[in-house]
């Protein structure tokens, strides 16, 4: 199945099945990262670790289940348990008590707690999304092009899941056809979101709040933070230009925020306000990811350690090497505040597009 007939029956399966929680854009939408993120050589079954899934879904929902000002919590299911938002929740509240609201610092604080939130989560979502992703109306049962279902439902439980080796296997190719069309994918996944919380939550209706903000914007309070510790460590200077910077001056996603949702250090670089609007969510030429990459990473482990913050360096060479890969020939990419440059995606002498995806 090529890319184009895999986006039209993902399209299918939003535009049909019955819209009664937002886990299924949740689940996608971390099948999709997976992908970009550990881009398999060729057409070959991708197994997806199932914890990495479950922690995938917890970290989009992590800050989803804060109370929006004047709202409260937003609902996110037409149903009365909600499994998955609950798990979410207590985790945050375990987080609370330990002195954290990173998801990332919660996982050390309070293993114990993490681990139950994972495996709930993965328990649901093998139970219904997974199983049900694909069961379009009409369809024949045991129809699928994603992955073998056959296994998963109401009924599953631990042993069940780890008999199957706690993996979903993707069947060849979909991998590949996922991480290219993800640039369509994940805005469509966000608007669909927005779209129906703002339909399970009356109260949203005649406001004019900003949800898609409140589900899927940056933290801007915490990234105050990562400058302050950047302008100590680095100096004032933008990483693209050397203009000098201000206690105002973004901090910019190299690999666009819009594109992966990578947080960690290892992807964030101080930048004046004209380069980050002019780079937008555009993929920068290779060098500048490079001499992100290239930064000493025992510094940043050492900010990351004194402000709570995450590095996640592998995770953002997976997502590199995977957006550069599934990007068309002919892609514009940003090279500075006075144009973009059209160059050999592949190119051969980039270090990071030849690291080997690491087996986490
Ligand atoms: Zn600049």
């Amino acid at each position: 199945m090529d890319a184009l007939e895999l986006g039209q029956r993902i399209v299918a399966i939003l535009e049909t099945g019955r819209r009664t929680a937002t886990y299924k854009f949740a689940l996608l939408m971390s099948l999709v990262d997976y992908c970009v993120e550990n881009l398999p050589a060729e057409d070959v079954p991708l197994s997806v670790p199932l914890e990495e899934l479950g922690e995938r879904v917890i970290a989009l929902y992590w800050r989803q289940v804060l109370p929006l000002a004047g709202i409260g919590e937003l609902k996110q299911s037409s149903q009365p348990r909600v499994r998955i938002l609950a798990a979410v929740s207590r985790l945050r509240e375990s987080a609370y008590q330990a002195r954290t609201t990173s998801l990332d610092v919660a996982r050390e604080r309070v293993p114990n707690d993490y681990r139950r939130a994972v495996t709930n989560v993965v328990l649901t979502l093998v139970r219904q999304p997974l199983a049900r992703l694909q069961h379009l109306p009409g369809r024949e049962p045991g129809q699928t092009f994603l992955y073998d279902d056959s296994w998963m439902g109401e009924g599953v439980n631990q042993s069940k899941i780890d008999r199957h080796g706690a993996v979903v296997t993707l069947y060849p190719g979909v991998a590949t056809n996922l991480a290219r069309l993800s640039g369509l994918l994940r805005p469509t996944l966000e608007l669909l979101w927005v779209e129906d919380v703002v339909r399970l939550n009356a109260s949203l209706r005649n406001e004019r709040i900003d949800v898609a903000s409140h589900l899927f914007g940056q933290e801007r309070v915490g990234l105050a933070r990562v400058r302050a510790a950047y302008f100590d460590e680095f100096g004032a200077s933008c990483f693209y230009c050397g203009a000098k910077l201000d206690g105002a001056s973004p901090i910019d996603h190299l690999l666009p925020w819009s594109r992966v949702g990578l947080d960690g250090l290892a992807n964030l670089v101080p930048a004046c306000r004209p380069c980050n609007s002019s780079k937008s969510s555009a993929l920068p030429v290779h060098r500048h990811v490079t001499r992100a990459l290239d930064r000493d990473i025992a510094q940043l482990a050492r900010i990351g350690a004194e402000i709570g913050w995450p590095v996640q360096r592998e995770r953002t060479v997976g997502a590199a090497r995977g957006l550069y890969l599934s990007a068309p020939q002919g892609t514009p990419l940003w090279e500075s505040r006075s144009g973009y440059s059209v160059v050999d995606l592949r190119w051969a002498e980039t270090p990071w597009l030849m690291e080997p995806v690491s087996h986490r």
